[in-house]
């Protein structure tokens, strides 16, 4: 193993990277990694940006999944601070600095890049958007001096930044453009859930927004937004809400340039099978950037730590030539003023919603069936249900729907 003479190549320094090389190297491959990232730090986890950190809760030195001595002690060679800039599938080669780096085998874990605001105002300073250590690092000192925050986007970063902006005092409004808040990532009853909660810590929640333009003579001031059509009716009460500070969660966008410059498959990111391979059989793809088959769910990318981190475990088999297809159950979770959010499964393509009540305030959880199957269950300071429904998921076992909404049945009494 000691004479191994292969370069695996990995572009990307995120959450999956850094479980990659911890996966080759305990699967036995003693060649080269190169591990090559943008920004200039170690791989870091993203969680807690808009959670503990944004709120001072969390030294830095937390965020980094691995120490340096990981890498030392690995031989993991980093480039970091230089982007990739180029793939030469012929020659088997990763252009950096303009130097040519040869690989055997290749891992494109490039992650998603935050979709930028497009409307007047949105370079003005003080707006602000929450993906890397830096963005954080902007924001944090000018939340002390902030009197009014608006977020836009009610997905779960702008929410979570609108619960740290709260606690920390600011009178914070969000600004969403669909009819309810976590439109793509939450069912109905979880969305509206998480308003209440949000309205009672004193957030204002504003629905079916377009914000207009940014307005601020050098820094922001304001946010002038506008009613959307809502019912076929055209709204066209146009407002203006103070700001001192804009954070904006308007989702993210897969970095696949690399890929289809290389002319590899892409769609909303790079196409893998479900042993995170791409068409090329030396190049594989994994994490936030990744579209894969997922049964039951079909097609899809997903942007989660439980997918980097899972699908690059499967990355590893693969390039170790040992692939096993990619299964596990999504799971994602959120914090968010005094409730843990826990769900497993997805949220899409639910027929039938079946809330069942906590047994204290504020907790809740709320299962997701399609055609009589359960598909996800979301739980709202409820541990037990997250942990019975993510089982139920892993069996393929459908609690009865009746039962579940019956809290004086208890779960493990719950009929499948
Ligand atoms: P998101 O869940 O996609 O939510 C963004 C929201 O912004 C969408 O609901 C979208 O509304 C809205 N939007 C899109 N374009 C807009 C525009 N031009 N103007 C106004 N609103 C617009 O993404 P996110 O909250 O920004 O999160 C980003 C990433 O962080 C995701 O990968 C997310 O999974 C990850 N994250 C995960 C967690 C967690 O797992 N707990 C926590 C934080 C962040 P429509 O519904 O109308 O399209």
């Amino acid at each position: 193993m000691a004479d191994d003479t292969r370069t695996f190549v990995i572009i990307g320094a995120g959450h999956a990277s850094a479980q990659l090389c911890e996966s080759l190297r305990r699967g036995g491959f003693a060649g080269r990694i190169v591990l090559i990232g943008e920004e200039t730090w170690l791989p870091y986890q993203r969680p807690p940006l808009s959670k503990a950190y944004l709120l001072g809760d969390f030294a830095r030195e937390r965020l980094f999944v691995k120490p340096q001595s990981f890498y030392d002690d690995n031989r993991i060679e980093l480039h970091l601070g230089y982007p990739a800039t180029a793939i030469d599938r012929t020659a088997q080669t990763v252009t950096v600095q303009g130097a040519a780096i040869s690989y055997d085998k290749l891992a494109l874990l490039t992650g998603t890049r935050v979709r930028k605001l497009d409307c007047p105002g949105a370079h003005l300073a003080g707006v602000h958007y929450v993906r890397g250590i830096d963005d954080i690092d902007g924001l944090e000192p000018a939340i002390p001096t902030a009197k009014t925050a608006v977020v836009i986007g009610g997905g779960y970063i702008g929410l979570e930044a609108a619960a740290v902006l709260r606690k920390k005092g600011l009178e914070v409004t969000v600004l969403h453009r669909s009819a309810r808040l976590l439109s793509r990532v939450a069912s109905a009853a979880t969305a509206a859930f998480m308003q209440k909660l949000h309205e009672e810590e004193g957030v204002h929640i504003r629905l079916n927004q377009t914000v207009r333009s940014i307005e601020g003579a050098g820094k922001v001031e304001r946010v002038e937004i506008e009613r959307v059509v809502v019912d076929h009716v055209a709204h066209t009460n146009r407002i203006e809400v103070p700001a001192d500070l804009v954070v904006a969660g308007i989702g993210v966008l897969p970095n696949q340039r690399l890929a289809s410059d290389a002319g590899l498959p892409t769609e909303d990111g790079i196409v893998v099978d479900a042993m995170c391979r791409t068409e090329d059989p030396n190049i594989f793809a994994a994490g936030d950037v990744a579209e894969h088959p997922h049964p039951p769910y079909g097609t899809l990318r997903l942007e989660s730590v439980q997918n980097a981190l899972d699908q690059a475990k499967a990355c590893a088999s693969a390039m170790l030539d040992t692939p096993e297809p990619y299964a596990a159950t999504p799971w994602f979770w959120s914090d968010q003023f005094d409730v843990k959010f826990q769900s497993a499964g997805l949220p899409q393509g639910y027929t039938t919603e079946v809330w069942r009540a906590g047994d204290k305030p504020r907790s809740g959880s709320n299962w997701l069936y399609a055609d009589g199957r359960l598909i996800c269950v979301e739980a709202m300071n409820d541990p037990r249900a997250y942990m019975m429904g993510k089982r139920w998921l892993e069996a393929g076992a459908s609690p009865n729907p009746t039962q579940i909404a019956d809290p004086a049945i208890a779960l493990k009494e719950v009929e499948t």
